[in-house]
């Protein structure tokens, strides 16, 4: 059989290949059959290009219906994908294009110029457009290519995409994932979230990222299932389609930034079915506001670039548990160790370590890396730091290279965060370390203050002083109007180091 990934989404296509497997948001609307012809007509022109096995088709472009088919054409043509985030610059260009090598370029038409330039530098043969008005060389080029294609047969461990993590701690590397990974995570998460007939997703996150690309895409096309697809992240636009639809996925910035219409009532979640979170930590004050407004408890589930999703709250038959990311999925092991690499008992926190088919194999050129972050016994350590508790919920309290060591004390910026934003006036904050002659650490807090509140930091350190250990205690609180965040709204703590260093130096 084939294990070519596409072969599984495409055998979840309906009979009804005329029925609409996609509405954009300004109207046009896409058939099963028309993903079926558009995937294998493009398909049909990267294989005429005689690119060598395991080539790479690096896409930098913006959101469209016709980039998520490229995705397609790129699976059902056996190559490799590599979505590169809007975002990138030059110098970001030339670094993922130097390291990757892709044979296959595709850009939009307003970057052609510089893009090319480089991509032609690095020896990449084939350099197309692609517009998100649908046009561009590519489009023009796969119209000439027949609409019948059959699907390259893959086994479950080649190589279907290289994925660059977000770089929220530094260099973002590339995570080699395999058809294998793809799948085996998209069948999981299609029975564990319930997915079923006459699901309606609303697709409003970027598509060069795991949760807009995998999670999202799959979810809905491996139970073939329509897709309303939103080039933009829109408020309004969102809790306008709202009633045509059952599933929801954000990052937690999204969901902040619907809280904030009045639009966002019961009435509109009335024929919704599911809200699901990740990517980044869910404020408690988000999940229990959604809960208030909209009579829906988010679902939040905790995954990555390398390995798609790890753990979820339950969709039923158990509490949906604000402040954790629920519990390992099927198939997924997932321990808490020790620095020592022993196993903690419940409640204590540790590395975070998985196994499991959705973890993937290793890193892009980078196999001294690879062999760091495994185990002997084959786990792939997270970097991500959380606990067990004593019901089986795994909580995530930040990155180990996060971790402030104080004095010789661990303090994890998350339960201080937690504290903090429990503090009137406080939307939210971020919690780091800063070099100290002493102490070797301290944490500095950066706090965002609720409209038209005006918290002081000097009065936040006292009240935290009295309530907490001293060595857990920022020594220092900022207030400032926005924290640093990258393209997928996760606070870049590396940023607010580096502006913080000397404070106490
Ligand atoms: P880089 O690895 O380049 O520093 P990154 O880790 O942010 O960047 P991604 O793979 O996009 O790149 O993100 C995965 C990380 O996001 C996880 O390791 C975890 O730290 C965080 N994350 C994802 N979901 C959650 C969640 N529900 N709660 C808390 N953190 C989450
Ligand atoms: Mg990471």
């Amino acid at each position: 059989i084939n294990h070519n990934l596409f072969a599984a989404l495409r055998a979840a296509f309906p009979d009804a290949l005329d029925e609409v497997a996609i509405e954009t948001g300004d109207g046009l609307l896409y058939s099963w059959r028309d993903l079926e012809h558009g995937s294998a007509m493009m398909a049909n022109l990267l294989q005429s290009l005689n690119l060598p096995k395991g080539a790479r088709i690096a896409v930098q472009v913006e959101k469209s219906v016709e980039a998520m088919v490229l995705y397609l054409a790129t699976l059902r043509a056996g190559y490799v994908f590599l979505p590169l985030n809007t975002a990138y610059q030059s110098l970001e260009i030339e670094y993922f294009i130097g390291n990757a090598e892709p044979s296959v370029v595709v850009c939009s038409s307003a970057n052609f110029g510089w893009v090319s330039k480089i991509a032609f530098k690095a020896g990449t043969q084939h350099v197309f457009t692609l517009d998100d008005d649908r046009t561009g060389s590519l489009l023009e080029r796969a119209a000439h290519c027949s609409d019948q294609h059959e699907v390259v047969v893959k086994q479950p461990d080649d190589m279907a995409a290289i994925l660059y993590t977000s770089g929220t701690t530094g260099r973002s590397k590339g995570a080699m994932l395999s058809h294998g990974n793809l799948l085996s995570n998209a069948r999981v998460l299609q029975d564990y979230w319930g997915w079923k007939q006459g699901d309606v997703l609303i697709h409003a996150l970027p598509i060069f990222h795991v949760h807009g690309l995998f999670i999202a895409i799959h979810g809905a096309l491996i139970n073939g299932s329509k897709m309303i697809w939103l080039a933009k992240f829109d408020p309004k636009k969102v809790i306008e389609k709202l009633p045509q639809a059952t599933v929801f996925m954000g990052v937690p910035t999204l969901y902040v930034r619907l809280l904030a219409e009045p639009g966002l009532t019961v009435d509109a979640c009335r024929s919704m079915r599911l809200f699901i979170a990740g990517s980044a930590p869910l404020l408690i004050e988000t999940f229990r506001e959604w809960q208030a407004r909209t009579g829906h408890t988010i679902l939040e589930r905790y995954g990555m670039s390398e390995t798609a999703m790890l753990t979820s709250n339950p969709y039923q038959g158990g509490e949906r548990r604000g402040g954790t990311v629920g519990f390992a999925l099927p198939g997924v092991s997932l321990r808490v160790v020790g620095d020592d690499g022993q196993g903690l008992p419940a409640g204590e926190i540790g590395n975070i370590q998985v196994k499991g088919p959705n973890v993937f194999s290793g890193y892009w050129r980078m196999p001294e890396k690879t062999a760091e972050e495994f185990t002997a016994d084959g786990y792939f350590k997270t970097g991500d730091v959380g606990k067990i508790d004593a019901d089986g919920y795994i909580t995530i309290v930040g990155r180990s290279k996060d971790l402030i060591i104080s004095g010789g004390y661990n303090v994890y910026p998350a339960e201080i965060e937690g504290y903090i934003n429990e503090l009137p006036g406080v939307a939210e904050s971020a919690v780091v370390g800063v070099p100290h002659p002493d102490f070797g650490e301290v944490g500095v807090a950066v706090v965002i203050a609720k409209p038209g509140a005006t918290p002081d930091g000097a009065r936040i350190v006292a009240t935290l002083k009295s309530n907490l250990a001293n060595f857990k205690v920022p020594k220092q609180c900022f207030v400032v109007s926005e924290l640093p965040r990258n393209t997928m709204g996760k606070v870049q703590k590396n940023v607010l180091r580096e502006q913080y260093k000397a404070l106490f130096a």
